[in-house]
């Protein structure tokens, strides 16, 4: 039997508040930013008001990139701040676009995933915000270090450097390093019917067990059911949580046990000690 007695560590746990996050069917209007249950039709239409966000979003990035390359060939001039300004200004913006983007991206592609049958479309659409931050940059980039042979050298410098800086950062953080495929939330929530999950706003797995010894120290918990979980990126189950109620997971956490051969009971049955 799974030891998961918390008496050894030294940190007492803290007492927790649990929010419910109910699925969409349920929600009022006083919670719209959660998502709602999959595989209803509201939650469809919820992932694709946000993927048309995050396309609007990555239309204004690349106008925004085009702004910018306006200013450095010196098409475009605001006046009253400098050139070198503006042209940062502009790339700035850009770079916001394309992070915004990638944000709603993400969120839609776990609200209403896609097959992960086909590993090249599966990646190239979890990852789109990846390919739009190289057209956010890329192209600015080649034309400042190897097309305009007569810019200012200092403003070359600086405005590749920008461009260089954003492009590595916003692909960091539009890549969607906690993929969900449409099979795999599937099983979680054939695995997890019914089931209460348990989670932190900044973690990124969901908790079978609201006194997990890896929830210990936060005093601030979310329930609801494995796809609202999902829904809110966090895409893995604990390890320590599958462990102990005997869930086969594989090593990116999805759950790989089937549906029939598990239920969780009403209480685990080794309680952390108080
Ligand atoms: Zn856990």
């Amino acid at each position: 039997m799974a030891e998961n007695k918390t008496n050894e560590t030294p940190k007492k746990t803290v007492k927790k508040t649990i929010t419910k996050v109910e699925s969409a069917k349920n929600t009022s209007s006083e919670t719209p930013k959660y998502a709602p249950k999959a595989a209803s039709s509201e939650t469809a239409g919820n992932a694709k008001t946000k993927r048309i966000i995050a396309v609007v979003c990555w239309v204004i990035a690349i106008a925004f990139e085009v702004l910018a390359l306006l200013v450095f060939i010196g098409k475009i001039d605001l006046g009253f701040i400098s050139q070198l300004a503006q042209l940062i200004i502009f790339l700035v913006i850009d770079f916001i676009f394309v992070v915004i983007g990638a944000q709603f991206w993400k969120k839609a592609n776990h609200i209403d995933p896609v097959s992960e049958e086909n590993k090249l479309k599966f990646w190239l659409w979890n990852n789109m915000g990846v390919v739009v931050c190289c057209f956010a940059f890329i192209p600015f980039l080649i034309y400042v270090l190897f097309i305009d042979k007569e810019a200012d050298p200092k403003m070359k410098k600086v405005a590749s450097i920008v461009a260089a800086v954003a492009l590595v950062l916003g692909i960091g953080i539009s890549y969607d390093w906690n993929p969900v495929s449409a099979e795999g939330k599937a099983q979680a929530e054939a695995t997890l019917a019914g089931q209460s999950v348990y989670w932190t706003q900044f973690g990124t797995v969901y908790h079978l067990d609201q006194d997990c010894q890896h929830l210990n120290r936060s005093s601030e918990l979310f329930e609801g059911d494995v796809a609202t979980a999902i829904g809110n990126n966090k895409t893995r189950l604990c390890k320590t949580c599958a462990k102990n109620f005997s869930i086969e997971i594989d090593d990116n956490g999805a759950i790989t046990s089937l549906a029939s051969s598990f239920a969780v009971p009403e209480e685990p049955a080794d309680e952390p000690a108080a």
